[in-house]
């Protein structure tokens, strides 16, 4: 299944993308809550007592679970294979929609152009690697080098917003991490503005991603964290299904 959350960003499923607040600590209760609703989005196309004209005899399959190991000719292995076909089709268009509906609210606030972004950036990659996904075709890989370079040391970038650098820091724990910054950028104007790449016109382009505690999209984060959560723990939990029940 699509990862709605890393289609557009190279820092896909990183502690980079994680949600650093509170709500982090919620994800096993929101997990809990995805997981029930698509039990029972699923338990509502579940077959009644198939077993009573069952053809495979002795079966031995106490719980009729959705992960239980049932045999082809089986009511219940089809409804595993309808499971999987309603998560991949129907169910992901509903999610979609989610996804594009949370993105719209972004549309209600707007950027105070603390130029925050353009002072510190962070990736998991180095610029090596970046150089090298971006020569194998990543889009955001491309962007990201066609406008920030790396800061020569870690105090530099540190220097540039301490807040923010020890929040990344923090969230990456063991992990190495880049920084880097836009040259582009004079005072806190963009210079080349209306040539700016897609990752500069569409920050912050991931509802997981942790901002800078200036940008004023944090109040849209906000507004929908709880549903971001939700929307992904639901599409973990589908790839999760499609991988139990292929
Ligand atoms: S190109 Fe402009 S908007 Fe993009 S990071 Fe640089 S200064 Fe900021
Ligand atoms: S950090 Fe947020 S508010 Fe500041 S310039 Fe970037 S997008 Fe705009």
């Amino acid at each position: 299944m699509d990862n709605f959350f890393s289609s557009t960003d190279t820092q896909d499923n990183t502690p980079l993308n994680a949600q650093y607040d509170n709500l982090k600590d919620n994800y096993e209760k929101i997990f809990i809550e995805a997981a029930e609703s698509i039990r029972r989005e699923l338990d509502s196309f579940k077959p009644e007592n198939p077993c009573e004209n069952c053809p495979v005899k002795d079966c031995k399959i106490e719980k009729k679970d959705i992960f239980a190991p049932y045999p082809p000719n089986c009511k219940y292995r089809d409804w595993q294979l309808q499971a999987l076909s309603f998560l991949a089709g129907d169910y992901k268009q509903k999610l979609k929609a989610v996804y594009k509906n949370m993105m719209d609210k972004k549309n209600n606030y707007s950027c105070n152009k603390c130029a925050a972004c353009c002072k510190l950036a962070a990736s998991q990659y180095s610029y090596e690697q970046l150089k090298q996904r971006a020569f194998r075709g990543d889009k955001f890989s491309k962007d990201f080098i066609s406008v920030f370079v790396p800061f020569d040391t870690e105090e530099q970038a540190k220097a540039v917003n301490p807040e923010y650098f020890e929040l990344l820091n923090k969230l990456v724990e063991e992990d190495k991490i880049y920084y880097y910054y836009c040259p582009k950028l004079e005072g806190n104007l963009c210079s080349d503005y209306e040539n700016r790449p897609d990752i500069c016109r569409d920050f912050p382009h991931n509802p997981l991603k942790l901002l800078p505690s200036d940008c004023s999209y944090n109040a849209w984060r906000s507004e929908i964290a709880h549903e971001a959560m939700l929307l992904k723990a639901k599409v973990d939990i589908i790839d999760f299904y499609g991988s139990k029940l292929k």
